[in-house]
């Protein structure tokens, strides 16, 4: 798939953005970045990020494509110590909607990984 702006909506190109994460080039640095990456890769369909970036004791078995979802829009809303805030627009077919989440993301062996989050209504 060929992405110029990345999904995650910092305004960078993606092979310069998330894109050095997806492959593996770049780790994030903070929690915000790895959050940005995760919600690009769902974007991209990169799922093995996602896998990858998920910690072991809270990730799900595997991850299946939704073909049907597209990913239309982040707003990071807060990141404070190794918490992200974020809402995230989606479309399917004719329906649009969001997910608003507060992310707990943890250092693993030097690394970021999410954890688990908490959605928010609205
Ligand atoms: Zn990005």
């Amino acid at each position: 798939m060929l992405v110029e702006d990345c999904p995650c909506g910092t305004g960078l190109r993606y092979d310069v953005c998330c894109g050095r994460l997806h492959r593996g080039a770049a780790q994030a640095e903070t929690p915000e970045e790895l959050m940005r990456s995760r919600y690009a890769a769902y974007a991209v369909g990169a799922l093995d990020h996602v896998f990858r970036t998920w910690h072991p004791r809270t990730r799900p078995a595997s991850l299946d494509p939704d073909p049907g979802l597209e990913w239309t829009g982040l707003e990071v809303v807060d990141a404070s110590g190794d918490e992200v805030e974020f809402v995230a627009h989606w479309r399917r077919g004719d329906q649009a909607g969001l997910l608003h989440e507060r992310s707990r993301f943890e250092q693993r062996r030097g690394r970021w990984v999410y954890v688990d989050g908490d959605v928010r209504e609205g």
